[in-house]
């Protein structure tokens, strides 16, 4: 669902830490930098959803995740080539991420496998016919990595096979059997690993042509090797966005509205007894005509919160082609825009409806409409207003052919979700 939504939608990369440049392809004579970042993972502890490296960046830079990895990379001057790896199914997700990617022309894509591994070794594959000398490989998930971080890596791989950065682990580490502690592991000598790893070219891609499989990182890929990798001090913030916890973290909070809009036509006089607005019979004479029970209050206010969503509207999610709508309680639109919003994160805050038309009298059934339209959003009555006008004598609904709603609603979103 979130996935479908998100096709054709385009992030707006607002942060970036260089200023928009052409790509400067170094000369065959200059040492070839490259990057692998390794996004065919699916990434599901994250979430339900699209996988995680195609969230939005959770501290609301308006950016994927991809997008802010392959950023750091593509706008840095020492890189001259960037092969990201993407799982086959992700290619228009991919393209998005690389939409308004500056220095799209260093960028070229491969398809992952079946592990971590053996999408990093396609992504050397990959870039093998450049020849580089020397290769990054990096983790989509680990958006928050900096240039001094690459830097850093550039100057001391010097002598070294590879370079690898690290923080030394400052828990107290505990070995445990059936959740009983059972002995303190010491923990001297211990690091934690992070990417962007970088080697020499030729020897990780040798290293890789004779790995066993199942390991974690090429660090351990290296190793396995006997290759000389250098440990370098890596970033607290360089953390790798994994649970939905992690995508909660320094998130902002930011209002959205939305608006939404309904017609229905009126039956002739004596058609009916009651009509239903805002979730409540209202006495009427005249049956509203609709494919549901044509509540055009709820069908505003769903409307309104789709909007807020950018979920598209309720003939999206309720086709009235779709016979299981027929006379269906407008109750469940409601409920359904209500759970897409609960999905992203986003909280329901106030709601906003006018209702258009010369009969029924609305005033007298205002108090009865906020309080069912409380209970339909589990909002305060203090923040649902129902309003309601007439045109004057003017229009359809002056002319008592219809009645018309228009709403909006205000949601509370986690960051840019
Ligand atoms: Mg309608």
């Amino acid at each position: 669902m979130v996935a479908e939504l998100l096709k054709g939608k385009q992030y707006l990369r607002i942060l970036s830490p260089y200023p928009p440049r052409r790509a400067r392809l170094a000369p065959m004579s200059e040492p070839l930098t490259t990057a692998i970042i390794v996004a065919g993972g699916r990434g599901q502890r994250a979430g339900e959803g699209i996988p995680k490296q195609y969230r939005p960046m959770p501290d609301g830079g308006g950016d994927n995740v991809l997008a802010r990895s392959i950023a750091l990379f593509a706008e840095n001057p020492a890189i001259s080539k960037l092969c990201v790896v993407i799982h086959k199914d992700d290619v228009s997700l991919y393209d998005n991420s690389i939409y308004y990617c500056n220095n799209k022309e260093k960028v070229i894509h491969a398809f992952g496998g079946d592990s971590r591994q053996q999408s990093v070794f396609n992504g050397l594959k990959a870039l093998a016919e450049s020849k580089p000398q020397t290769v990054f490989i990096h983790d989509a998930a680990r958006p928050f990595a900096t240039p001094a971080l690459i830097a850093r890596c550039l100057e001391s791989l010097s002598d070294n096979d590879g370079v690898v950065p690290a923080l030394p682990v400052t828990d107290t580490l505990k070995k445990a059997e059936n959740g009983l502690i059972d002995q303190t592991v010491p923990r001297d000598g211990l690091f934690r690993t992070q990417t962007p790893q970088l080697f020499s070219f030729d020897k990780l891609y040798a290293a890789h042509q004779t790995a066993p499989e199942g390991l974690t990182d090429d660090a351990a890929v290296a190793e396995h090797a006997g290759l000389r990798v250098q440990i370098v001090t890596g970033e607290a913030q360089n953390i790798k966005l994994t649970t939905e916890e992690d995508f909660l973290m320094n998130t902002q909070i930011l209002p959205r509205t939305g608006s939404g809009f309904d017609v229905h036509r009126f039956d002739a006089p004596g058609s009916a007894a009651e009509i239903m607005l805002c979730g409540i019979g209202v006495p009427h004479d005249r049956k509203i005509i609709g494919h549901s029970d044509a509540d055009v209050g709820l069908h505003a206010i769903t409307d309104a919160i789709l909007g807020a969503l950018a979920a598209g509207d309720i003939g999206d999610h309720f086709p009235p082609s779709d016979a299981a709508n027929k006379d269906r309680a407008s109750a469940v639109f409601l409920a359904h825009a209500l759970k897409l919003a609960a999905a992203r994160q986003a909280r329901l805050t106030h709601i906003d409806l006018t209702l258009i038309c010369e009969a029924p009298k609305i005033g007298p059934h205002r108090d009865a409409m906020r309080a069912s339209l409380s209970a339909l959003t589990g909002l305060p009555l203090s923040a649902v207003s129902v309003k309601a006008t007439t045109t004057e004598g003017l229009g359809f609904t002056g002319r008592g052919e219809g009645i018309a709603a228009q709403a909006t609603a205000t949601l509370l979103i986690a960051g840019d979700a």
